[in-house]
């Protein structure tokens, strides 16, 4: 089961998915909100970040210190990363296995995560519903790399995929990957 425990926050804030299971996990903190009161009664295992924009870890340090778990995250060097995750890197989040997929262009620190057999993919802020793309205009941001790493998700993710949750908007539920080929598109033509 996944849910955005951010879903109807008015604030500038990430989209936060539980992910519970055999190890229940939180994709990305979210900012300025309570989340530590949005999960209240989860059994939280551990938090996962896509990358470490503020809008994503804005509230991180909140759901670590009430939870007493630990942050995973690309970035060795972040003050808010406890454990490592590398490229390829594996982690279990409910009841799959996730591969880690760096896909820099955005963020040098982002990932991706992407389960065969949950068949889903966590797309953090490289692509969206509908073909739109994560921004390359700020610190960091590198249109090139944000298209080799589009075309490295679309070579890494399976035809059956079923789900792809994004850091911002809606989940896409139907044939995410025509979203993907779209933003592959799209970040090409400008
Ligand atoms: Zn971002």
């Amino acid at each position: 089961m996944i849910r955005n425990v951010a879903a109807g926050v008015q604030s500038f804030t990430s989209n936060a998915f539980l992910v519970d299971g055999d190890r229940t996990v939180l994709v990305d903190a979210g900012s300025g909100f309570d989340v530590v009161d949005r999960i209240d009664g989860v059994d939280l295992d551990a938090v996962v970040l896509t990358h470490t924009h503020a809008d994503h870890v804005g509230n991180l340090d909140d759901v670590t210190s009430a939870f007493d778990v630990q942050a995973w995250g690309f970035d060795a060097d972040h003050p808010g990363v406890d454990e490592v995750i590398p490229d390829e890197g594996t982690v279990v989040m409910g009841d799959h296995e996730y591969t880690a997929l760096h896909t820099p262009g955005h963020k040098d620190d982002h990932l991706c995560f992407y389960s065969p057999t949950a068949r889903v993919l966590f797309a953090g802020d490289l692509v969206f519903q509908n073909g739109s793309f994560g921004r390359t205009d700020l610190e960091e941001g590198d249109r090139g790399a944000l298209v080799d790493s589009i075309d490295r998700v679309l070579d890494a993710v399976d035809d059956d995929l079923d789900q792809m949750h994004t850091g911002h908007g809606p989940s896409v539920t139907t044939n995410p990957i025509h979203d993907v080929e779209l933003a592959s598109k799209a970040a090409r033509m400008r």
